[in-house]
């Protein structure tokens, strides 16, 4: 079994969609980024690299790269799922922090997971998406930036699951 861990934030700006765990929230600020700025889903290729001593996103998809400006991050983790794959791994299990004063989580938490699941290509019981405000605290309280944190599991893709 190997762990890694992955981080993202990204900053809030009028005029931008807001998309976290794939799923388009209706909000007047989305995270101003070169892709979609899908924090969730970054954080989570970002952790799937390093249980797999991949390197980092930005290596991989550079910022400087048009071919993922506003791109869909869903891509951008499919392409990390297969190169973890392709060293003989895949996902037992997924651990996600989402910091945010807004949106209100909690009623399409299960939509997230069950795309993130998919994403995957596990079931939802081995995702999880965890989300809290930071009370007002720091650029994350004054809704300036959101951020999430996750921790992955990877298995031997011929190990019994
Ligand atoms: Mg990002």
């Amino acid at each position: 079994m190997r762990v890694g861990i992955g981080y993202d934030i990204h900053r809030l700006r009028e005029g931008r969609r807001l998309v976290l765990g794939g799923i388009e929230f209706p909000t007047p600020v989305g995270c101003d980024a070169h892709s979609d700025g899908d924090v969730v889903l970054h954080a989570v290729a970002d952790a799937l690299l390093g249980a797999a001593a991949l390197g980092d996103l930005g290596e991989h998809f550079p910022d400087t790269d048009e071919a993922w400006r506003d791109a869909d991050s869903a891509g951008i983790l499919a392409r990390v799922v297969e190169m973890v794959a392709a060293r003989g791994l895949r996902v037992s299990n997924v651990d996600v922090n989402l910091h945010a004063e807004l949106p209100k989580i909690a009623p399409r938490r299960d939509e997230m997971r069950l795309n993130l699941a998919s994403l995957l290509a596990v079931s939802q019981d081995r995702v999880s998406i965890k989300a809290r405000t930071a009370e007002g605290l720091g650029p994350i309280g004054r809704g300036e930036a959101l951020e999430a944190h996750a921790v992955v599991l990877l298995e031997e893709a011929d190990s019994e699951q």
